[in-house]
């Protein structure tokens, strides 16, 4: 039996329900949220600014969707076009006037309040951190404040990643919590103050920064917020506001020392993305993924989501693991085929593997299988040209070098004159 170093209560996860008393192992111990320093954060966001995935990763964006299976490629239109809808209303809260008279007290409580009775899975309150706003962003983003919202998405959806069904949970969440949000954003202004919705897919900042600064959970080996009820199986939006609230503190989850107890992630992720160790980025330790070996897993795979559906935070709570490593020193479900399996489903192009994968089995990739575009989108038109000057430059072909060199400028003019898009799947 190890010895408890502290007990976190958390409200249970939704209206009604008692709230969870979590048993943190002393051993795990680390600090609450996520080990940092804030002068090396202000450097990188100062002279590197955090770029939107639709930025910095513009070219993979465009080419994702080409490789989906047929089912998913129609089920990501249908998606687009619905959240379609919701884009242009969530990027004018922000202008949006209070319709109540603001009363100057403490609204912490009537928000959360009102979380929970919408069915909201947790909120926070914090700062709103300038240092994580996209480059892009930094102009849109209003009020200080930031109200952290996270909806639970479907479990047992969840559980049969990668599928067709775990997408619709996935995509299926987005759909719900912008209109969630949005009337979220009208009760606000209905106490007097303004509200600014971001999220889901079109949000102006790093948001598991704050949902960790707003004690909401600890940052995951898989790269994900770890929350406590429900692991990375929530879905995270924020909303910035001028209404007086009081800030919550982060929270020692354990999580940060668990992750690498635990590892069930990192070995079990199809793409070898997750990093066993922890290394310093940005001002911050964690396990850094490698966005390169997993995007072409998850597009190609049905969204993959294997390390969202395998952790047992997400799988069983956090306070029946922790009670488990309290009692045995082990990790709950670790090596069973019930928390560890996962099957890979018919992609695409027919060359790549398919089947189930028990504990230690992993499928392997040529390495064609990791081959993307990689960096902007305007990355992407120029390596089509040099692809052109580097193999078909021979001088004979006049007609098809200036093909080329136009087909370029055209794709630049068409970025540089089109918008960033809301999504991260077009
Ligand atoms: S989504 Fe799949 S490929 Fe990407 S990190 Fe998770 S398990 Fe690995
Ligand atoms: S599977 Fe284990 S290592 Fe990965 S995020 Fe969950 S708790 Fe951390």
């Amino acid at each position: 039996m190890l010895k408890v170093g502290h007990v976190v209560v958390r409200p249970g996860r939704k209206a009604g329900m008692d709230s969870v008393e979590i048993p943190i192992p002393e051993e795990l111990e680390t600090v609450p949220g996520i080990p940092m320093v804030s002068k090396d954060i202000d450097f990188y966001s100062r002279e590197y600014p955090l770029l939107r995935q639709q930025v910095e990763h513009g070219a993979d964006t465009e080419w994702a969707p080409s490789v989906g299976t047929p089912a998913m490629q129609a089920y990501h239109h249908e998606h687009q076009a619905t959240m379609e809808e919701f884009y242009p209303l969530m990027n004018r809260t922000g202008d949006l006037q209070p319709t109540g008279t603001a009363s100057g007290d403490d609204v912490t409580q009537l928000i959360r309040d009102k979380s929970v009775e919408m069915g909201f899975l947790d909120i926070g309150f914090t700062n709103h951190d300038l240092r994580f706003v996209y480059q892009d962003r930094k102009d849109h983003v209003k009020y200080p404040n930031a109200i952290c919202i996270a909806l639970e998405q479907d479990f047992a959806e969840t559980q049969t990643a990668p599928s067709m069904a775990a997408e619709h949970g996935h995509y299926g969440t987005y759909e719900i919590q912008a209109p969630m949000g949005l009337r979220m954003v009208d009760y606000i202004l209905s106490l007097g103050y303004h509200a600014q919705l971001h999220g889901p897919s079109n949000h102006s900042a790093a948001t598991i920064p704050m949902f960790v600064a707003a004690g909401l959970g600890q940052l995951g080996a898989n790269g994900q917020l770890l929350t406590p009820h429900a692991g990375a199986r929530c879905r995270l939006q924020i909303i910035t506001t001028d209404a007086p609230v009081i800030f919550d503190k982060p929270e020692d989850y354990g999580f940060h020392a668990f992750c690498q107890v635990c590892q069930v992630c990192v070995n079990r992720c199809p793409g070898r993305a997750l990093m066993r160790e922890k290394i310093w980025w940005r001002g911050v330790e964690k396990n850094k993924l490698i966005y390169k070996r997993c995007r072409p897993v998850m597009s190609r795979y049905e969204g993959c989501a294997i390390c969202m559906k395998v952790c047992p935070i997400n799988k069983y709570g956090a306070k029946a693991v922790m009670e488990y490593y309290i009692e045995t020193g082990q990790v709950l479900g670790k090596g069973t085929h019930d928390l560890e399996g996962f099957t890979l489903h018919d992609e695409s192009t027919g060359r790549y593997t398919t089947g189930y994968f028990g504990p230690g089995e992993l499928p392997t990739f040529d390495a064609d299988f990791f081959k993307i575009p990689v960096g902007t989108r305007e990355n992407a038109a120029l390596d089509v040209l040099l692809d052109h000057i580097d193999n078909k430059n021979d001088g004979l072909d006049k007609e098809a070098d200036e093909k080329a060199l136009f087909n370029f400028r055209d794709r630049l003019r068409k970025i540089r004159g089109g918008e960033v898009s809301d999504s991260t799947m077009f």
